[in-house]
């Protein structure tokens, strides 16, 4: 077979559709991101390489603010974030207090239990925030606790909890905190140091605008002090803190650990140069103002938000479609007609709500307006 022939044979190149991304991520990716990722792979020793992974950290630490020395994105996503903090944090037969209200709540819970950990959940509605007085209750009630975990925005429900607050509890009682804030980082206030945040991940495809597949994670000292005392290995090899800063770690001495996803970090060091040329906390309050815009408006169609007001999470919109209207056909209707992607509910929500997502570069006066139009040609069409 000659090589056209054979060429003729393979599957066309994929072409990606164009879409307005306002789901629960992955968020819009800015050009300058996908050129940043186009550029010829080096290689992850390189010492130019080296030289991007110290801006890449002191980056990262900027946008958490803190000065924790272990700050790095974890090669996965963010769930591999989670699984990586959860497996460093906890030892089997620790006790975690785990606050649930929401999938992702259910996925540290289940991470918690796989690791042999004692879980303890305090529960809240799904819809709305955890409340601090019931961790307050669980942590009295459970001395032996070694970790709380929250979920700072979940991205499930729309809903934010008060982090601050809460951090203050457990580290009134020695207690550590890991804080799930792959929603919330660049989007709402986040102060690691100040708030006494132990140990956080967060993700790069919802308000960081990256294209997925990374993992931010971040450990304070009391974090550190825990995992250098440990009596068990961790779980996963390739997750082990102790191992991966080997790579990680400070210096122009690196050992290979793995292969880290070289043309990824590109992304990840020009969006998070895009997210500081703007300002950290112009980009959260830039989250608050669009989201009142686009709660006004889609309120002013009917719909309604699962979230109280004061609970609401500006980058994640979960609304409640009226009733009679069948949810898949109409949110199909959106991609389609309207180029336009927003999620569906899940758990006991699936089929009863929207999720519009509001995160990083999809979070703009135009994405708004696009929103508005095409939910109000989809829902004044249909009925
Ligand atoms: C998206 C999300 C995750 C999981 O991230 P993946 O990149 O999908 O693995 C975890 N927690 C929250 C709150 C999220 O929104």
């Amino acid at each position: 077979m000659d090589a056209s022939a054979q060429s003729s044979s393979i599957t066309p190149a994929f072409v990606a559709p164009r879409r307005v991304l306002m789901g629960p991520g992955p968020s819009d990716v800015h050009p300058r991101v996908l050129a940043a990722m186009a550029q010829p792979t080096i290689g992850h020793l390189d010492p130019a390489f080296i030289g991007l992974m110290d801006e890449i950290k002191r980056l990262l630490q900027r946008t958490l603010r803190t000065d924790n020395e272990l700050t790095m994105p974890v090669s996965g996503p963010g769930s591999a974030g989670m699984e990586a903090c959860f497996a460093n944090l906890l030892e089997p037969g620790d006790t975690i207090v785990v606050c649930e209200n929401g999938v992702f709540g259910g996925r540290m819970r289940a991470m918690s239990e796989r690791i042999g950990a004692k879980v303890v959940t305090v529960s809240d509605p799904w819809g709305r925030a955890v409340d601090p007085a019931k961790v307050e209750d669980a942590l009295a009630a459970n001395p032996d606790a070694k970790v709380l975990a929250f979920v700072q925005a979940e991205t499930s429900t729309g809903a934010l909890s008060d982090a601050r607050t809460i951090a203050s509890i457990a580290q009134r009682r020695g207690v550590l905190t890991l804080v799930d804030a792959v929603t919330s980082l660049g989007g709402s206030p986040l102060e690691m140091d100040a708030w006494g945040i132990d140990a956080v991940y967060s993700g790069t495809q919802k308000c960081l605008s990256c294209p997925p597949g990374l993992s931010p994670v971040s450990f304070g000292p009391r974090a550190l002090a825990k995992l250098n005392q440990r009596k068990t290995k961790v779980g996963s090899w390739f997750m082990d803190f102790t191992l991966v800063t080997a790579y990680w770690g400070s210096g122009a001495k690196r050992s290979y650990h793995h292969t880290a996803p070289v043309n990824a970090l590109y992304g990840l060091h020009e969006a998070l140069r895009l997210l500081h040329e703007e300002g950290l906390e112009h980009s959260w309050s830039r989250h608050q103002r669009l989201h009142g815009e686009l709660a006004a408006g889609l309120e002013a169609l009917g719909l309604e938000y699962i979230v109280p007001k004061a609970e609401r999470l500006p980058q994640l919109n979960a609304v409640k479609l009226p009733v009679g209207v069948t949810e898949e056909p109409l949110r199909r209707r959106l991609l389609d007609e309207h180029a336009l992607e927003v999620g569906g509910g899940l758990g006991d929500f699936a089929g009863k709500i929207w999720r519009i997502g509001l995160m990083g570069q999809s979070c703009t006066p135009y994405h708004v307006q696009h929103c508005l139009s095409a939910v109000g040609a989809v829902l004044g069409k249909s009925g």
